[in-house]
């Protein structure tokens, strides 16, 4: 027999597989054999913090593991994949599944040889524009902190894709998980895993490899042309993410359909973990049993939408410049999430009606605008206390992760008056909203979050594709944001291509 039930267990107990099994047997009835969690989350509402779990209960029978995906040896044709980014990976194995042999084409590096050029320009400031944070195999989703949420579960499987995690490697515990977290240190031996299961049914898998322009024959296109002249010749799933500026130059110049997208811009926020525990779980210390504390903030500005955006406790704040003389900067954390910091994206929707120009590549122009002016030599970040630029006071800064360095500089010389006003009101809202306890001395805001999604969209009809043979996937194509939804992106780009072309 098996029986779900929910329970609700202090942070000591659910640490404990012999509580949680005593406490839901005891709540069920009978003596169960053995369990599996089916959800878990924390439910810190009040100061005395729960666990909340549902629990399936097995009376006599054997428990069963989450479902594996099998894979085809590929004989039945190809596709080209340009990107290894989590669209590109998931577009491969989806093809594979099918018996297609994926020829996945990479710009940058292996994850091994990206952690070296990372950590270069982590450190000396020194930037490969072809292997960095945001360009490699993984793509930008290889050392982000590695959060699975999505709110894009209408379309797609988010559940396969998370099964697809832990069948190369990730922990069972993101299938249960409301915040499910894989960490910067785990990706890469899940991606490495991916790329031979591909390489091993027969794909095709090339770094170092740069697509310079597509091979159209008429309305179709027909394959990529490599910058070393080559051309192969397939139908292409174009999965190169939102920070490849030369895809879009490239297509617009070939005639194929763009256009400005909405985006959000901001800054990220440093705190002390401590301060950021002692705020969500209302108690000094958060114990030997809590996870450090995540939080999440919305407001509206003058109808303008200010946000937290993924938030990384215990991690720290990466420079992910793709291009030397632009500033961008992000966050990762790793799997334990013990780091003495949290920082998050603290952004400010920006529409595209709030710019004078109206072409494809006006919202591009803005926000590579806002990266020149938060330049400094070495990848060198401004940067300014929370209550400097709250109080409008001249700016000073404190410690930090973000290792490249910080400038002391105030925010609203580098950001456009329309995000440093809402950013400032925005700012004010979450101190309301957390009783004060968000604005404090020990704060940091580091400048400019501006990759938080695509500010451009390559257009699609209803099949995915524009013409016939391309299929624009994932976050660069604009209909996707996040490692999850561009991850069934590039999944639903692979279903629609073998319907198309090989009848699947
Ligand atoms: C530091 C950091 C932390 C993040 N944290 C999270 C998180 O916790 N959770 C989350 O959901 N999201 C996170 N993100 C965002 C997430 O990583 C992206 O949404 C996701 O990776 C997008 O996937 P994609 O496959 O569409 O594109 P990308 O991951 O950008 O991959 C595109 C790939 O295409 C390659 N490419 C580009 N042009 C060419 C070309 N011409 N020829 C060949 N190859 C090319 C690039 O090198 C790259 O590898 C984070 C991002 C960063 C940078």
């Amino acid at each position: 027999m098996i029986r779900d039930v929910d329970i609700s267990l202090s942070p000591e107990e659910a640490a404990s597989a012999s509580s949680i099994l005593a406490i839901a047997s005891r709540k069920a009835g009978g003596s169960a054999d053995d369990f599996t969690i089916i959800r878990k989350s924390i439910d810190a509402r009040r100061q005395d913090v729960k666990i909340q779990m549902r629990i399936r209960l097995y009376y006599g029978e054997k428990k069963l593991g989450p479902e594996s995906v099998s894979f085809k040896d590929a004989g039945k044709g190809k596709a080209i994949v340009v990107g290894a980014g989590p669209a590109g990976l998931f577009a491969s194995l989806t093809l594979l599944e099918h018996g297609i042999a994926p020829i996945l084409i990479e710009r940058g590096k292996s994850v091994r040889e990206r952690l070296r050029d990372t950590a270069l320009l982590s450190q000396k400031g020194i930037l490969d524009p072809e292997s960095n944070y945001a360009f490699g195999e993984g793509g930008a989703g290889a050392f982000s902190d590695g959060k699975l949420y999505t709110r894009s579960s209408k379309r797609g499987d988010a559940g396969k894709v998370l099964r697809l995690f832990v069948q190369f490697g990730a922990d069972e515990e993101i299938l249960y998980d409301s915040h499910p977290h894989i960490g910067s240190d785990k990706l890469p031996g899940i991606i490495e895993n991916m790329r031979c299961e591909i390489i091993r049914h027969g794909g095709d898998v090339r770094f170092s490899t740069l697509v310079a322009g597509l091979v159209r024959k008429g309305d179709e296109t027909i394959g990529v042309r490599l910058s070393s002249g080559e051309e192969i010749i397939a139908p292409v799933i174009l999965a190169t993410g939102h920070s490849a500026k030369d895809v879009y130059y490239s297509l617009q110049s070939s005639g194929y359909s763009l256009e400005a997208k909405s985006t959000a811009v901001g800054v990220r926020v440093e705190h002390k973990q401590s301060l950021i525990d002692a705020m969500q779980y209302h108690r000094k210390d958060r114990g030997l049993y809590l996870p450090p504390a995540s939080y999440s903030f919305v407001t509206q500005v003058n109808g303008r939408g200010v946000y937290s955006f993924c938030m990384c406790p215990g991690g720290s704040i990466v420079p992910a410049s793709t291009e030397e003389g632009h500033l961008v900067v992000n966050g990762m954390s790793p799997k334990s999430r013990r780091g003495e910091f949290a920082n998050s994206g603290i952004v400010v929707e920006l529409r595209c009606s709030d710019l004078p120009e109206k072409d494809p590549f006006a919202m591009l122009r803005y926000i590579e605008d806002i990266e020149r002016r938060c330049w400094n030599p070495g990848f060198a970040a401004p940067a300014e206390r929370l209550v400097d630029f709250i109080e409008d006071k001249a700016p000073s800064v404190i410690r930090t992760t973000y290792h490249p360095g910080v400038v002391p500089t105030r925010l609203d010389d580098v950001l456009p008056p329309i995000i440093s006003s809402s950013l400032r009101d925005g700012l004010k809202a979450f101190g309301r909203m957390s009783r004060s306890r968000f604005i404090t001395d020990d704060a940091l805001l580091i400048a400019p979050e501006t990759r938080t999604s695509s500010p451009i969209r390559i257009l699609r009809d209803e099949g995915m594709k524009q013409g016939r043979g391309l299929y624009p996937a994932g976050e660069g194509a604009g209909y996707a944001g996040g490692i999850v939804s561009a991850a069934i992106d590039g999944t639903e780009a692979a279903l629609s291509l073998m319907g198309d072309y090989y009848g699947q």
